[in-house]
């Protein structure tokens, strides 16, 4: 056992290589596995070793568009072991295993207090790097932690739960925003259009609000993989008109809320006509900003609410990790691609251009340690 204040100094780093490999965003569309330094940590912070960092949307979408300056190592759902702790940090130590987030808010200023954290200025630093401007840095085998991080948005790994599973606590935070977002009320019926890892998270925790679920997609492989969670009511959406579907399962109203997750514009529309009059809409996917054709009158005359979520909510944190790490959802089993950090391209390639049969991508910088560590 350590004992309190041993590791009050940064721990030698001998076992630490100076350099390591990693994911380096070049410009658009240009990811390339690349040998960098591994990053020195200061006073509170700490070095994590990688051993899962989920592939995400939006880091997909920042690669695609190049709407961040380059270079840059990105990745955010990150679960690993403390490798060194700086100076003053005495609550974790090397061996520990930790999930962390990557954003922080004050709880101080005016977004805050408003709780739009997301707003907030402490919050859009990005308070974990492997390097370059920091942007996650989940795609390399170190991470450096920084001190609001470390003291706000570590989170713990219990023994008997998996790194895969764990790299879902920011993805299901991210979700527990949009549903609380609907303020969703027991009896109600809901649609979620799209059943990709993030449509069947959201289904799973709409239902443990009490409602009627009814999933659709154009894949019936992802149809069969939400209905192994549960959510059995599901609409075909390559063979059946979903709006006609929505109608005739809610006595020709339209559901009291629709989810879309599915990213671009082109299903706004579906998603509106299948809400009820009075109804309400969460976005979750639409993160390009832009211009999309509403009809106006769905809004004043029909009085549908449009709603958006974007990112997670501290306020939200111990909710969501005790869903993952109670293991509520079999998280892991919506992972369908694991790849090394070697093939990072690949990985990054498929999430890019997803299939019937992908679900969640990760990239597993810990599938070449000793031992058999999930
Ligand atoms: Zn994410
Ligand atoms: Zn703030």
């Amino acid at each position: 056992m350590a004992i309190a204040g041993q590791y009050s100094v940064q721990t030698d780093r001998t076992n630490i290589p100076a350099t390591m490999q990693a994911a380096v965003y070049r410009g658009v569309n240009d990811v390339r596995l690349e040998t960098v330094p591994v990053p020195s940590i200061g006073q509170g912070e700490m070095l994590v070793r990688v051993h899962t960092c989920g592939v995400c949307g939006t880091d997909l979408k920042k690669i695609s568009t190049g709407s961040h300056s380059a270079p840059r190592i990105f990745g955010h759902e990150t679960s690993g072991v403390v490798a060194a702790v700086g100076e003053r940090v005495s609550e974790y130590h090397p061996g520990d295993r930790v999930m962390v987030f990557h954003h922080i808010p004050c709880r101080e200023c005016f977004y805050c207090q408003n709780k739009t954290f997301a707003q907030c200025a402490t919050y859009k630093k990005v308070g974990c790097t492997a390097g370059f401007e920091p942007s996650g840095g989940g795609f390399a085998e170190y991470v450096r932690v920084m001190n609001w991080i470390v003291e706000h948005g570590t989170v713990r790994v219990p023994d008997h739960i998996s790194f895969q599973q764990a790299c879902f606590v920011e993805p299901v935070n991210t979700c527990l925003k949009g549903i609380y977002a609907l303020n969703l009320r027991r009896g109600e019926t809901v649609v979620t259009i799209g059943q990709g890892p993030i449509g069947i998270i959201l289904s799973v925790l709409s239902k443990r609000a009490g409602v009627t679920l009814i999933t659709s997609d154009l894949y019936p492989e992802r149809l069969r993989i939400g209905s192994s969670f549960g959510l059995d009511l599901t609409i075909d959406a390559s063979r059946t008109n979903v709006v006609e579907r929505v109608r005739e399962l809610t006595q020709g109203r339209g559901a009291d809320a629709v989810i879309l997750a599915v990213g671009g514009n082109s299903l706004i529309r579906t998603a509106m006509d299948a809400a009820r009059p009075g109804g309400r809409v969460l976005l979750f996917a639409q993160t390009q900003h832009g211009e999309a054709v509403i009809d106006p009158a769905a809004i004043c005359v029909d009085e549908k609410s449009l709603v958006g979520s974007y990112s997670a909510s501290v306020d939200l944190q111990e909710e969501s990790v005790r869903f993952v790490m109670d293991r509520e959802m079999d998280l892991e089993r919506l992972i369908s691609h694991r790849f090394p950090l070697t093939e990072c391209t690949q990985a990054l390639d498929l999430a890019a251009h997803p299939q019937p049969s992908s679900m969640k991508v990760v990239i597993q910088p810990g599938s070449a340690w000793e031992g058999n560590q999930k």
